[in-house]
């Protein structure tokens, strides 16, 4: 993520369409039959798709925990089992705030007698949930969904579970992002568009998931838009409909855009972007697919920037390997003060250029590949980021980025933030030191442990734990591996 000089002299105020809630009218592919959804506290069974009936003495069952265990954000997760893949169809059109959705969720369990789980879910009504295997009951704590078997589920037994909902999303601010209104879907009436911000702890306003990034899965995207609009998402755009019929709960057609993406990604890097867009296609000289999603008005300028988006892909392959995954680029958004490195599509504010391009990108590796086993180790995304974007400006002038380094570190000794590295107060994790500081630590430890084992170590981190998450401990036990010398008194001096 990365904020834009925009707000500093400006504060945000997102335009939310004034339209009432839709009535509590089904998507266009939700099953005929809705059960009534429990408010808040209530549970309620519905029938699965497959009539099970529960042993009369049903064996003792285990919950999975209503966290994942980081420590700096204990609300997010659950223990009880991991997302393989989740399939997202939504009806989105910028002109109503009520959206119609449908989550398919794939999963094993993780804990033997699994019989209770929660998956993150914030705001919408929710009209049917069915199961398999079925017979599912559910009820909404805070912030929550949670799911109860009648059979616990054996350690490892897959489980799918499919969620129908609509309403208008929950709007509130997150408790980590002091620069953005609210989480979740975003709806811009000016440009008619509508995109996503989640970054650390919105996918959950959106879909249903194990909002943390030591859950990752795979992902499909089904994406209703008004006629003449632009689906956007994660992956590869992998077909088209247009003049769908009843795509919308008023009867109107639609366009459906399919998007996939193969590689494991955290929820909150998931995105979907309806408006007016044109596609710019470029492949670098590597042989690295780029495709943006661009207004009109800024087509010329993203085309005639392709050639440096291709080297700079190329270049921060050179340095950390291959490009992780299948496709890369931006989709431009307005009224947004930060740009965010939503996995192989970016969503890039309008008011930003390339220096935040190539910080975003870096995110590929850096935070996407790899993620973060904490938030609280954000430093880690961030501060490398930072770092990236730094070397990739100063590329041709190395005095260049020691004195821009050099000049940061003063600034940082100066005016010192006063809290430790890995653990900012929730509202700083993307403040100054995240970046600023932890550009300060990499470029340092460069220094420290010579050229060679800092890039050999990066790339093995990228190697170890891609397509996972990492921890600070693990970091450093690779980068003493590349180095062969302990880093303890390192790392130690600048974490106190
Ligand atoms: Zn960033």
């Amino acid at each position: 993520m990365k904020k834009t000089l925009l707000i500093l002299v400006i504060s945000l105020a997102l335009v939310i369409s004034a339209c009432a809630p839709q009535q509590a009218t089904l998507p266009p592919q939700a099953p005929a039959e809705v059960t009534a959804a429990p408010t808040q506290g209530e549970s309620t069974t519905v029938p699965g798709p497959q009539t099970q009936v529960g042993p009369t003495t049903a064996p003792a069952g285990t919950a999975g925990e209503a966290s994942i265990g980081d420590p700096y954000a204990p609300e997010l997760g659950n223990t009880g089992y991991d997302v393989d893949h989740y399939t997202l169809r939504l009806s989105l059109d910028p002109e109503q705030t009520a959206i119609s959705g449908h989550a398919t969720i794939q999963a094993v369990s993780t804990i033997d007698q699994l019989d209770e789980l929660s998956l993150d879910f914030t705001g919408f009504e929710i009209d049917q949930i069915t199961s398999e295997p079925g017979g599912v009951s559910f009820s909404r704590p805070a912030n929550k969904l949670q799911i109860d078997f009648p059979t616990p589920l054996a350690q490892g037994e897959a489980f799918t579970l499919e969620v129908t909902y609509h309403g208008t999303p929950t709007m509130e601010p997150s408790a980590y992002v002091p620069f953005v209104d609210s989480l979740g879907l975003q709806f811009d009436a000016e440009t008619s568009t509508i995109y996503v911000v989640a970054e650390p702890d919105g996918a959950h306003y959106w879909f249903p998931c194990n909002d943390h990034p030591q859950d990752k899965a795979t992902f499909r995207f089904e994406l209703t838009v008004p006629e003449g609009q632009v689906g956007v998402a994660n992956g590869s755009l992998v077909d088209t409909r247009t003049e769908v019929q009843n795509a919308f709960p008023d009867g109107r057609p639609g366009d459906l855009y399919i998007w996939e993406h193969n590689y494991p990604m955290a929820p909150y890097l998931a995105t979907a972007a309806v408006g007016n867009y044109v596609r710019v296609e470029s492949t670098s000289p590597g042989g690295v697919h780029l495709r943006s999603y661009v207004f009109p008005e800024n087509q010329a300028y993203f085309e005639n920037l392709s050639p440096t988006l291709g080297e700079m892909i190329d270049w921060m392959g050179a340095q950390f390997g291959p490009y992780p995954f299948e496709e890369f680029g931006y989709v431009q958004v307005n009224g947004l003060g930060a740009s965010l490195e939503t996995q192989t599509m970016v969503i890039l504010s309008v008011s930003s250029g390339e220096s935040t391009m190539a910080h975003e990108l870096s995110h590929m590796w850096f935070g996407d590949w790899v993620s973060l086993d904490s938030w609280g180790e954000i430093w880690r995304n961030e501060g490398m980021a930072t770092y990236v974007t730094q070397m990739w400006e100063a590329r041709n002038n190395p005095d260049g980025l020691e004195q821009a380094l050099q000049d940061w570190e003063q600034d940082i000794e100066a005016n010192p933030s006063g809290y430790p590295l890995g653990s900012p107060p929730k509202m700083e994790m993307f403040g100054r030191d995240s970046y600023y500081k932890g550009a300060v630590v990499f470029h340092a430890l460069r220094t420290e442990i010579g050229d060679q084992a800092f890039f050999q170590g990066v790339q093995t981190y990228l190697q170890r734990y891609g397509g996972g998450s990492a921890s600070d401990p693990q970091f450093q036990e690779v980068m003493e591996e590349a180095s062969g010398k302990s880093l303890d008194n390192f790392f130690e001096a600048w974490f106190e």
